[in-house]
């Protein structure tokens, strides 16, 4: 059942379903034929795939969960839809977010809300709450998300399924619409760490098109997976990502995931990041500001739907006009934050400040990995919320970020792993490694399954 609409969950904006079912009767007569292009076949040939309608795709629309790019076709692939592609993976259609991937909760998607499977009344995290949505589910094995502050981990995290956010450049960004440049990263949402290992090989590696890409693939991802053994692995419990805020069953479920790691061989020991305190109030300066530069595009002359006022206007008015229908209220109020923050006069107060800031707290995450292989916290302070409940009051919204952002700030790999329920509520754990250390973080990330 990949029809949103029908299932009552409304994870897919969009199902490809005669494309779907063309790429799946490929490979069933490649298979059945045999021999050396059988034999090529990637091992996730014909398993269907989920994407973020933030990801550009031929032949399907690319809306971002906004009214700006309704209706709009891309006449090129996202680099990682190439390689699904390639690789044979049915696409199944593209999924719902939060508008521009601008949430916590997938309510800020112009197109209606996304069900947590688990509990309809409640949200599925954001900005991919479609994608995790879908896999929770059972509508798709593999989906794509992005992840600028937390939408992979975190909307994993309250669905019970696996989020990765890969080494910043490890995934290519071309042709993902740009949330904050910097921050950034595309990554498998699925049901297991092996199948986020083999999706995030399948989809890394450098491309020319992003000048970010890192120069060589991140390797030995799978193999890190399916290891099965964590003797000796060295992690660090984040002492200041628990305690206040966080709610007592996700505390509870995240001790004894730490449990099941020590009995399997770990040596586990509390390490302090002192600046991750000022993480969230850095982050939301830097993505607001580069969220200001990257929607400017969006002003129905170069891009997006063109709205005209009544009687004409002159070109402003008509960029005016299109930005105030385009956009929903939290995109015009990260837009007004930025360019705020961006001004002269206030730059170094605000901008500078929060980049320097970022260092601290990529500085705090040297020193711990100094004395530790891996970090581990809860991914979200609680489980799922209920519709509304944060809607109204945006910092509260921004708060459940708290565990998910110094990873992008400091473009360090993390993945939320499932670790068991809270009345009923699914409760994620997330490991950190450092930069490049993908394949650590899958070997931990493992060791809970
Ligand atoms: N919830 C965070 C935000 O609203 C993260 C978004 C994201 O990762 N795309 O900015």
């Amino acid at each position: 059942d990949v029809d949103g609409g029908e299932s009552g969950i409304h994870a897919f904006l969009h199902v490809n379903t005669d494309e779907a079912l063309a790429v799946a009767a490929e490979v069933d007569a490649i298979r059945a034929a045999g021999g050396l292009e059988a034999d090529a076949l990637h091992p996730l040939a014909g398993v269907p795939i989920a994407v973020k309608d933030l990801i550009v795709t031929i032949g399907q629309p690319t809306t971002a969960g906004s009214k700006m790019l309704e209706g709009w076709m891309s006449p090129y692939d996202a680099t990682v839809v190439e390689k699904i592609r390639t690789a044979r993976l049915p696409i199944l259609g593209k999924t719902n977010l939060d508008e521009f991937a601008m949430g916590s909760s997938t309510e800020h998607s112009a197109f209606g809300n996304t069900l947590n499977p688990w509990d309809p009344a409640r949200i599925p995290g954001g900005s991919g709450g479609g994608s995790a949505a879908a896999v929770a589910a059972f509508m798709a094995p593999l989906a794509l998300g992005t992840d600028t502050g937390g939408s992979i981990r975190q909307p994993g995290a309250v669905t019970g399924t696996v989020g990765a956010k890969p080494t910043y450049g490890g995934v290519s960004r071309y042709g993902v619409i740009a949330m904050a440049s910097s921050l950034d990263q595309v990554g498998p949402v699925t049901r297991t760490v092996q199948d986020s290992a083999a999706l995030q090989e399948l989809i890394g590696g450098h491309d020319p098109r992003d000048s970010t890409s890192l120069p060589k693939p991140l390797e030995g991802l799978l193999t890190a997976a399916q290891q099965q053994d964590i003797t000796g692995l060295r992690i660090g419990i984040v002492k200041e990502l628990q305690g206040e805020g966080y709610q007592a069953g996700v505390l509870e479920r995240f001790q004894e995931a730490v449990k099941v790691l020590e009995d399997a061989g770990a040596v586990v020991q509390e390490v302090s990041c002192p600046h991750f305190g000022y993480a969230l109030g850095a982050y939301y300066l830097i993505m607001p500001s580069e969220v200001s530069s990257n929607l400017a595009k969006f002003d129905g002359v170069r891009y997006g739907n063109r709205v005209v006022p009544d009687g004409g206007g002159t070109i402003e008015q008509v960029m005016g006009a299109t930005r105030a229908a385009g956009f929903g209220e939290e995109v015009k109020r990260r837009i007004i934050l930025g360019t705020y923050a961006l001004s002269a006069g206030y730059y170094d107060a605000y901008y500078g400040s929060a980049q320097k800031v970022r260092t601290l707290i990529q500085r705090d995450l040297e020193a711990a990995f100094d004395q530790v292989d891996v970090l581990i916290s809860p991914t979200s302070p609680t489980t799922a919320f209920a519709f509304g409940e944060k809607l109204d009051d945006p910092l509260a919204m921004y708060l459940n970020d708290v565990a998910t952002i110094p990873a992008n700030l400091a473009g360090i790999p993390g993945i939320s792993v499932p670790g068991g329920l809270s009345e009923g509520l699914p409760v994620g754990v997330q490991f950190l490694a450092p930069v490049r250390g993908d394949a650590v973080m899958y070997r931990a990330a493992a060791a809970l399954e």
